[in-house]
Order: structure tokens, then C-alpha cells, then sequence
């Protein structure tokens, strides 16, 4: 018999060290803008350590995830992350979007190379006057802006990488070049993380490696990222939502379930930090962050950032809410 692991069930969250972050999209409509904002308003208040904002393929939501981010750092006490691929832009177009956020006050970008033009399954090649990868990229954005910096992981291994040794060679370039933290590609089956893990300490990475949690929504959609993202879908998940394509009450309660017995697993196995891929829906979520010990503070949900932060921050200078 091993040791006894700590119980799962007792203590708060913050008595265990635990640390979420929530993961949104740029809205494309006013109906998603109002979706996206219900989810922060209802996951606000549980005091993530950052929420991060995606960036389309190729840039095509910079705009809206400029304005995504900057309304967070207006509105809320939250410390935004926004992602920023360099796929198909040039040096100078990515640096201006760096210098725009550093100006606007963001402090955390997750650094990406982006999929390729074509679409996944086609050959990334390199913009000819662009960061040739996403090393390149964390090298350039700690060059020019005093930001954190988190990059991508991929336990199950890129597509595109030709083996595990040279995705978690990857991983160490983009750590060399700056990169203070990982978020791992979702996956589902628990011993791929910590087989990732064990690999990526044993080549001398030490930054963290927080794993990206999927709750599956919705199956069929959930099956189709992970066939582009080269996750595998183990076939008790399938079987877990077998029968229930007409029925999203009990499959919302299936999700739930799966979710929670993946993120308690990894509690027990000393994990502290989650991400979550919210898809701008906060009640799984919120429901496995409670099972977490997580609780709201009301007190610090979504007043105006200026209400809150007393005295106020002199013109042209943003008070941080907390350290990412
Ligand atoms: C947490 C997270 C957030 C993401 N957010 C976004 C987002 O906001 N917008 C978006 O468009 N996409 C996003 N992606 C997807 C990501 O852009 C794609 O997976 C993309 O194909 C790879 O980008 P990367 O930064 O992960 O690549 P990298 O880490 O640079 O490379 C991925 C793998 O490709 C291989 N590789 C790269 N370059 C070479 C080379 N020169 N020679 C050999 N092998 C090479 C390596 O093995 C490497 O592990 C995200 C992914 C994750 C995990």
C-alpha cells in the first residue's frame, strides 16, 4: 500500500492551494456577447487566477478579442490572459498587437504559432517576414513587453509533431525562451497527463503544466475537436453518452459526472491548477469548481473596476486586481 492521499472532501480550495483559470472566445453576436458575459458574471466571483481569451484562426477575431479583453480589465477584477497566434501575419503586425496590449494594460498572453492557413492537416509553413514558431514568438513578446507569458502542451503530442521527443523538445524551447507556465490540450484518460508530465520534467522543464479541462457538453462536438486537436476519445466516454442524443438534461448531468471524477482524480494525485475550457458556459464549470472547495465572493464579483479599486489608479495607469 502507498501513502494515504490527502482526502479529497475536506478543506476549501484555497487550504489546498488550488487554482482555476477559465478559458472564453470572442463572441460573434450580440446574443453570444450576452452568453459570454452571464458566464464571467457568474464565474467572476469564484476569483480565478486568470481567464484567458481566445484568438481566431489566423487573427480573425483580433479585433474581438481585443475588445473581449479590454472590456475585462475595464469591467471586472478578473486578470485577463489573451491568446495571440503568429500564423500568417508578419514580425510587425504581431509586435504592434503586443504593444497594443501592453499599452491597454494586459499582463498575460498565452503565445501560440496558430494552425496552418490551410486548415489542420495541411504543412504549417512559416510567415517569410513572421515568428517562425511559437518559441520564436514567447522570445519576441518577452523581448518587447515586460508580460508573462503560458504556451500550449500537448499530452496526447501535436499532430504535426513527428514524435513525443520533439513536441516536448518544443516545449523546452518555448520555456527558454520565457514561457513561465503550460496549459495542456484537453484530454480525457488522466495517465496521458501524468505520463506528459513525468517526460517533461525528466528533459529539466519545471514550469508548470496545468491541464486543460474539456467538460463535454455537447459529445458530438466534443469528439470533433478532439479528432482535430490528435486527442484521443476513450470508448467508456463514448459509451457514457451513448442513447442520449435526444436528451441534454441527463447529458448534462453525465457531463458533470465525467468531468468531476477527472478533475477529483487529479486532486487526489496532487494536482492544484485546472483550466477549463468553459465554450462561454459557466454551470459545469461552476459546479466542478465547487466540488473543488471553490466559493463565490460576493463581494468581489463585477462591480466596476473603479468602485472597487480605491484610491483610484492616476490617469494612464491600471491598478492590478492580484498577481496571475
Ligand atoms: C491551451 C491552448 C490554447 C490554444 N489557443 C488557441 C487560440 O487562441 N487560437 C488558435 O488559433 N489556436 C489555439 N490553439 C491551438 C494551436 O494554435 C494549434 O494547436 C497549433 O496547430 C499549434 O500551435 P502551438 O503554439 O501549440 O504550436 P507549437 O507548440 O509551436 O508547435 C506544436 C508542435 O508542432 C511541432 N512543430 C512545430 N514547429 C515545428 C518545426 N519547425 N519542426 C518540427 N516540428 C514542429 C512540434 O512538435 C510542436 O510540439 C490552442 C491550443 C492550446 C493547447
Amino acid at each position: 500500500m502507498g501513502a494515504a492521499r490527502p482526502s479529497r472532501f475536506i478543506g476549501t480550495a484555497a487550504s489546498r492551494g488550488i487554482r482555476v483559470s477559465f478559458e472564453f472566445f470572442p463572441p460573434k453576436t450580440a446574443e453570444m456577447e450576452q452568453s459570454l458575459w452571464e458566464a464571467i458574471g457568474r464565474l467572476a466571483p469564484l476569483q480565478p487566477n486568470f481567464v484567458s481569451v481566445t484568438y481566431g484562426a489566423g487573427g480573425s477575431t483580433r479585433e474581438r478579442t481585443h475588445t473581449t479583453v479590454k472590456r475585462i480589465l475595464a469591467e471586472t477584477m478578473l486578470t485577463p490572459a489573451a491568446h495571440l497566434t503568429c500564423v500568417a501575419a508578419t514580425r510587425a503586425e504581431v509586435d504592434a498587437v503586443i504593444a497594443a496590449y501592453a499599452q491597454a494594460g494586459v499582463r498575460h498572453i498565452v503565445a501560440l504559432r496558430g494552425d496552418p492557413v490551410g486548415g489542420i492537416g495541411e504543412r504549417f509553413s512559416p510567415h517569410p517576414g513572421g515568428y517562425q514558431n511559437a518559441a520564436d514568438l514567447v522570445a519576441g513578446i518577452k523581448r518587447q513587453a515586460d508580460i508573462e507569458v503560458s504556451v500550449s502542451a500537448y499530452p496526447e503530442k501535436h499532430p504535426d509533431s513527428p514524435s513525443v521527443v520533439a513536441d516536448i523538445d518544443m516545449l523546452k524551447a518555448k520555456v527558454d525562451a520565457g514561457a513561465a507556465r503550460a496549459i495542456t490540450q484537453f484530454f480525457f484518460e488522466n495517465s496521458l497527463y501524468f505520463r506528459y508530465l513525468d517526460r517533461a520534467r525528466s528533459r529539466g522543464i519545471e514550469i508548470p503544466i496545468v491541464p486543460g479541462i474539456l467538460p463535454v457538453q455537447n459529445f458530438k462536438q466534443a469528439r470533433n475537436f478532439a479528432a482535430r486537436a490528435g486527442a484521443t476519445v476513450p470508448d467508456w466516454l463514448a459509451e457514457r453518452f451513448d442513447g442520449l442524443e435526444d436528451d441534454a438534461a441527463t447529458r448534462k448531468l453525465i457531463a458533470a459526472a465525467v468531468a468531476a471524477e477527472q478533475v477529483l482524480d487529479l486532486v487526489d494525485h496532487g494536482v492544484a491548477d485546472f483550466h477549463f475550457y468553459t465554450m462561454n458556459r459557466a454551470d459545469l464549470v461552476y459546479a466542478i469548481c465547487h466540488l473543488l472547495g471553490l466559493r463565490p465572493d460576493k463581494e468581489r464579483s463585477q462591480l466596476p473596476r473603479p468602485e472597487r479599486d480605491a484610491p483610484p489608479a492616476p490617469a494612464g495607469e491600471r491598478v492590478e486586481a492580484k498577481g496571475a
